[in-house]
């Protein structure tokens, strides 16, 4: 018989005791549990929550959407600061940023009473035609998991619990409820799975959300081999697993609960007390396995702080000032210089008088405001949005007029690009084209010829092409979906009060044929319910390179108002074996004029290898400051680990004895340094 606690009793029990371990508080809640309270706390309630146990003081868990800013209810009551989107993010390159962009969202999360962020996406932009390459971060693992670490370290900084998503392979919108990811053990190892398995081993991130489809075969909810066998065996999670919203439709209640999936999500179906309780009675799974994954909600409800005094958790807040700043300060890190022919850009303010302002994106809002879907569960609603024409006028007031005829002005900007309307960057389908629509590409090419100083600044959230239009063009920004101070932002980077150093997370390809996961219907979007990885490791600039083809705009590409110059590249050997690391330096000099920002990559390539290898990798990056002709030293760090690739017929990690360049560039096409060491077995 379960017993029936006063508040007094209540407070007495050990899990209530926050100078006990974690460990004990768990394991005395749990056995405080009954098996029918047990199955409640399987599936959630009210689309946003779990079951409370009133006889235990057990209080709802809360967990919210999305990315780029909390959204409590979808009526957009509640106003939170809306961020750029992942990919502005990724575009920054800077670590630092996605960790004060995690503690800012998660003090929103405290503030508005809940536990769990539905965030960060890091599925791998495998194509530019999925309708959440928005939500994503980049092509590259390494790239993706630099900032997923931040991302999540921030977000838990505020003991809010991250829920990285969506695991895994979850890489379209097209069937992604019935659609199995066929992908080789080789390609998870190298592409899908690393970011993934570092927000566990580096950044201990509390939840993982299942994705919709299956990966080769099994779905992402039920899939034993990925949940309790690679992310809570290999990989060491502690935390809990929580299905994609409605996920487990087609799948089996043992096999969900076996597989290690803790919480079915947004309310019980496979999870109904019902079905737990028949199937358990067939001896379909064991109380065991159930308590482990019961025992992964409770210590996340622990070290949210569920149980505690509110009082010593860390405050929230919510569309403060400084919130709003951070999101002004990575839209304009991410803003991409993508073309910039005879220095049109920055203008000067000074010497403008007319500028026109055209173009259907130029006064949207990209939030929850006119857009009101805004891409699918990433919408949030923020309490004000500063448009580009907005951003632009507060610049200009009484400076420089502002006109829409092009032909009168001395130069325009022209705004174009996708938006959240399904088909383009939104949730739930994939983008119908990839080219921009036909009458966006005849309006830039009328204006180009009324006004040759035109400036075409890209509002979207993927790769697109730029055929027919990129040649008469002087100059191209990539914007991105920038957040609330999105106009601000592209103001200032177009006056040059900053100097934008942005760099593409992703290729952009000239047609979409030359991408690598559009190579037949086979391998997108798929046949049959199933879609093939057959391009395997081959993903964005792997492939691109391997195959040399000329991309239109390369992976880590973009530029700036100043020039820099690399030089003395040194590594501290000539040689390592495998418990050494290998110093990397290079001097980066700031040779132009203005104060400015580069990203150093370094990539790696495996000169002669008996596996088949890209011809290079990102390993290490850094964001260098610079005043005009300044000069720092720059060192990287690589180890063994940055030479090895998977074998798939050992299922291990091997670094093979031989040479590797050390390849030091501004983009994965503009290598400017290399150096050889050699690999002693
Ligand atoms: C999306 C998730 C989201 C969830 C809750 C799903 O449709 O795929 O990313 O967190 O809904 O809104």
């Amino acid at each position: 018989m379960s017993k029936d606690y006063s508040e007094e009793e209540l407070s007495q029990l050990p899990f209530r005791d926050d100078s006990l371990e974690l460990e004990v508080r768990v394991n005395d809640l749990l056995s405080r549990l009954t098996l029918e309270e047990k199955f409640k706390l399987c599936s959630g309630r009210l689309m946003w929550n779990t079951k409370f146990i009133k006889r235990l003081g057990v209080k709802s868990f809360t967990m919210y959407d999305g990315p780029h800013g909390v959204r409590p209810d979808t009526m957009g009551k509640t106003k939170s600061t809306y961020f750029p989107s992942a990919i502005c993010r990724a575009a920054t390159w800077d670590p630092d940023l996605s960790y004060e962009f995690g503690k800012a969202i998660a003090e929103e999360v405290r503030e508005v009473g809940a536990h769990m962020l539905l965030a960060p996406g890091i599925n791998i932009q495998r194509s530019p035609m999925n309708g959440r390459t928005f939500e994503y971060q980049t092509e590259d693992p390494h790239l993706n998991k630099i900032l997923a670490v931040a991302t999540v370290k921030g977000i838990q900084s505020q003991k809010i619990a991250a829920c990285v998503k969506h695991f895994v392979c979850n890489n379209q919108e097209t069937n992604r409820f019935t659609v199995s990811s066929e992908v080789s053990e080789r390609a998870l190892q190298e592409i899908y799975l690393p970011a993934f398995k570092a927000t566990v081993q580096e950044a201990d991130a509390w939840s993982f959300m299942t994705c919709y489809n299956k990966v080769n075969g099994i779905y992402g909810s039920e899939n034993y081999n990925l949940l309790r066998e690679r992310l809570m065996e290999n990989w060491g999670f502690r935390g809990f697993t929580v299905s994609d919203w409605s996920a487990t439709t087609y799948t089996s209640t043992e096999g969900c609960v076996n597989a290690g999936l803790s919480l079915e999500m947004p309310t019980s179906n496979k999870y109904s007390k019902r079905n737990l309780r028949k199937v358990f009675q067939e001896g379909k799974f064991s109380e065991e396995t159930l308590n482990d994954n019961i025992k992964r909600l409770l210590r996340v409800m622990f070290l949210v702080g569920l149980f505690d005094d509110e009082s010593t958790l860390p405050s929230g807040n919510r569309n403060t000032l400084e919130h709003q700043s951070i999101a002004r300060k990575i839209a304009e890190n991410g803003i991409v210089l993508l073309k910039n022919k005879e220095a049109l850009l920055p203008l000067n303010i000074d010497e403008l008088k007319t500028l026109a302002i055209v173009g259907p994106n130029a006064n949207l809002k990209f939030g929850g405001g006119d857009m009101l879907s805004g891409g699918g569960s990433s919408v949030n609603y923020p309490p004000y949005e500063i448009t580009p024409l907005e951003g632009l006028k507060q610049k200009c007031r009484d400076r420089v007029e502002i006109i829409e005829t092009p032909s009168k002005a001395d130069v325009t900007i022209l705004f174009a690009g996708l938006n959240h309307e399904h088909g383009m960057d939104a949730e739930g389908e994939d983008r119908k084209n990839f080219e921009l629509p036909s009458e966006q590409i005849e309006l830039i090419k009328r204006t180009v010829k009324q006004n040759p100083n035109t400036i075409v600044v890209l509002i979207n959230g993927s790769a697109i092409p730029m055929n027919g239009w990129i040649d008469t063009v002087p100059s191209v920004v990539e914007a991105w979906y920038g957040g609330m101070e999105a106009g601000k932002a592209i103001a200032d980077v177009l006056f040059g009060d900053v100097n934008p150093s942005g760099k593409l997370p992703l290729t952009f390809p000239k047609k979409l044929s030359d991408s690598p996961a559009h190579k037949s219907e086979r391998t997108f979007p798929g046949v049959e319910e199933k879609v093939f990885y057959d391009e395997g490791i081959y993903v964005g600039y792997r492939y691109f390179d391997k195959e040399q083809i000329e991309p239109l705009f390369p992976f880590g590409y973009g530029l700036s108002y100043t020039t820099f110059s690399y030089e003395n590249l040194k590594l501290d050997k000539e040689n390592f074996s495998k418990n050494d690391t290998i110093t990397v330096s290079v001097d980066i000099v700031n040779t132009g004029s203005r104060p400015g920002a580069e990203i150093i990559q370094l990539y790696v390539q495996d000169i002669e290898s008996s596996a088949d290898r890209p011809p290079k990798e990102l390993k290490k990056f850094k964001k260098v400051k610079l005043e005009p002709n300044e000069r720092k030293t720059v060192e990287l760090t690589l180890n063994f680990g940055d030479f090895s690739f998977y074998d798939d017929s050992i299922h291990s990690w091997v670094v093979e004895p031989g040479t590797f360049n050390i390849l030091l560039g501004s983009s994965s096409r503009n290598i400017h340094l290399q150096k050889e060491i050699e690999y002693l077995d």
